[in-house]
């Protein structure tokens, strides 16, 4: 009986000692933290948002309106290219051949809006951005409503790290009296902001620059891309905006 005891205590001291450990680490976070808000706020300094287009609450800065990007997201190495725009800060071209997107409990009532958004992504020929539907608990981006106070429609979040942006928040009772097409634009317009598209009327809202996707540059009217344009906007990607996603993500 002693010779089972051993063994079963050495394994009790080994996992005391490493639960131990572990438990010391978050004490480092909020430092971490901090330090990487700075970096982000920088960040979106140098994308051009200007100052007074950028908004911080505790977890994350919010550009233009509906631009979110987390105090805790990683930050891309190099400067970011600027038409239609982009961050670039892209999603991987592994991530990006199945974006699975989680419709919260909260946002299925909005199931058709969501499915009409993901296929005008999915069927852009000679672009490898493709949405999935996921009910499992591993996703990449999750969709819920969100009550983000009156003329905001939705928001979405930039990607970092290779992989999509984590969150599109909609302002559903805001958005409920629009049209389906209405509905849907919102849905698929912050899609876009989670494959790193940013506003193609920029320079019209304030920003003093932006990344042009190479070969797709000027203003474009008819882009589902434009800012502002709540319950009012282009519901179907433009040209100009099919072009742009093919040449981010052949
Ligand atoms: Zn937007």
């Amino acid at each position: 009986m002693k010779n089972m005891f051993l063994p079963l205590l050495l394994l009790l001291t080994i996992c005391f000692a490493a639960c131990k450990k572990s438990a010391e680490g978050p004490g480092e976070t909020p430092q971490t933290e901090y330090d990487n808000a700075a970096k982000v706020r920088a960040y979106i300094r140098d994308l051009g948002f200007p100052d007074n287009a950028v908004v911080e609450n505790a977890k994350e800065f919010i550009a233009e309106g509906d631009i979110v990007f987390p105090k805790d997201m990683e930050i891309p190495s190099g400067k970011p290219k600027t038409e239609q725009y982009y961050t670039g800060s892209l999603v991987s071209a592994t991530n990006v051949t199945n974006i699975r997107l989680r419709i919260d409990a909260s946002m299925t009532s909005m199931t058709s809006e969501i499915n009409s958004a993901i296929s005008q992504w999915n069927a852009i020929s000679g672009c490898s951005i493709n949405w999935t539907v996921t009910t499992g608990s591993s996703y990449d981006v999750i969709i819920i409503d969100s009550n983000l106070g009156s003329g905001v429609c939705g928001s979405g979040t930039f990607p970092s790290g290779g992989r999509a942006g984590g969150t599109i928040r909609i302002n559903k009772a805001y958005i409920a009296g629009n049209s389906f097409a209405q509905r849907a634009r919102t849905i698929c317009h912050e899609m876009g902001h989670n494959v790193s598209f940013r506003h193609t009327n920029w320079s019209a809202i304030g920003e003093s620059s932006a990344t042009a996707v190479p070969g797709v540059g000027g203003t474009d009217a008819s882009s589902l891309m434009n800012g502002g344009q709540c319950g009012s906007g282009a519901t179907v990607l433009s040209t100009k905006d099919i072009q742009a996603a093919q040449v981010l993500y052949p």
